[in-house]
């Protein structure tokens, strides 16, 4: 499916007025992010390096592009590898291969799950799916009815508080509500808290009322991920997951449940926790992956080395035997 000649990227799509923008000037006009992002792509492109972002999302999951809109952008970017990896759906990832017509830009599919892990919500990306295949996209029927009995049981539990939340309220993207944060707008425009933070820290967090565990377990999702050919990959390692980032202890463990790699690189995180994860990656023989996890215009602002996707390859290689 992928080759080293996907790796040569250089597109020539981007628009022809970016290249006059120095990024000089950029900083000291303070433009808009998407501006001195534009700016950067194109730097990079003309270094000749590889640009890839694996962690984007659409509008079939709370994104603001749809999945055309994020490949236009992808190409117009000059980016050479795009991952679409909607929560727990990939309803996206059809119309985006449409989208491609032909060019280079080589679309990861993937999908981003809400996992169970020891009573706690985390994020694992599923990337390099065959998505076609039946027997995936029947798990991943499943996936997203789980989570939709997820959030109905929030709202049941809100009601036994005596709040009238009903799941029918909540804010729809794509086909399903896909977010818990629509759970909390319903809460405030019902006047039962001020805040959404105030909803997730009297009620919806962890070991909270109305918390209910992700009916998919890490390694169920990861069971998936595999057996649709993928690599199963750690999301934003440092979100400040409810029990703090996550450490080599922790990375070492979903290694055991089924964890192929831990994104090192993402969109804001310190260079030197990106150097710790690489460190762990390397000592737990596990890969790296570099995601901005945009939900608006951030596609394409994490910098990372050439390797991570010549890397990626080898790995998905070996998994595939
Ligand atoms: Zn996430
Ligand atoms: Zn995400």
């Amino acid at each position: 499916m992928f080759s080293e000649s996907d790796t040569d990227g250089g597109l020539d799509g981007y628009e022809a007025e970016t290249l006059s923008l120095s990024p000089r000037l950029t900083t000291r006009l303070k433009m808009p992010h998407w501006i001195s992002t534009r700016v950067r792509c194109v730097e990079r492109q003309e270094r000749g390096r590889l640009m890839i972002d694996l962690h984007t999302h659409t509008t079939a999951s709370h994104g603001r592009r749809t999945p055309a809109e994020a490949i236009q952008e992808a190409y117009r970017l000059g980016l050479d590898a795009l991952a679409i990896t909607d929560h727990n759906t990939i309803d996206g990832l059809d119309e985006a291969r449409e989208a491609l017509q032909g060019s280079r830009l080589t679309l990861v599919p993937g999908a981003e799950f809400s996992v169970d892990y020891k009573g706690w919500e985390i994020h694992m990306l599923g990337l390099f799916v065959d998505d076609q295949d039946a027997r995936f996209r029947q798990e991943m029927d499943r996936v997203i009815d789980l989570w939709t009995d997820r959030l109905k049981a929030k709202c049941e539990k809100l009601q036994g508080l005596g709040m009238e939340v009903r799941y029918e309220e909540l804010e729809y993207s794509g086909r399903f509500p896909v977010v818990v944060s629509s759970i909390a707008s319903v809460m405030v425009r019902k006047g039962y808290v001020k805040t959404g933070e105030e909803a997730f820290e009297r009620y919806l967090n962890e070991g909270l009322p109305a918390y209910v565990p992700s009916l998919v377990s890490v390694e169920e999702a990861g069971a998936i991920v595999h057996q649709a050919g993928g690599l199963y990959v750690v999301a934003h390692p440092n979100y400040g997951e409810p029990f703090g980032d996550i450490d080599e202890k922790v990375l070492s463990d979903l290694k055991e449940r089924g964890a192929d790699g831990v994104e090192a690189f993402y969109r804001g995180m310190p260079k030197d926790v990106t150097e710790r994860y690489i460190s762990m990656a390397r000592r737990l023989d596990m890969v790296v992956t570099a995601g901005s996890d945009c939900h608006g215009d951030c596609m394409g602002v994490i910098s990372h080395p050439d390797w991570v996707w010549l890397e990626l390859l080898h790995a998905l290689r070996k998994r595939r035997g």
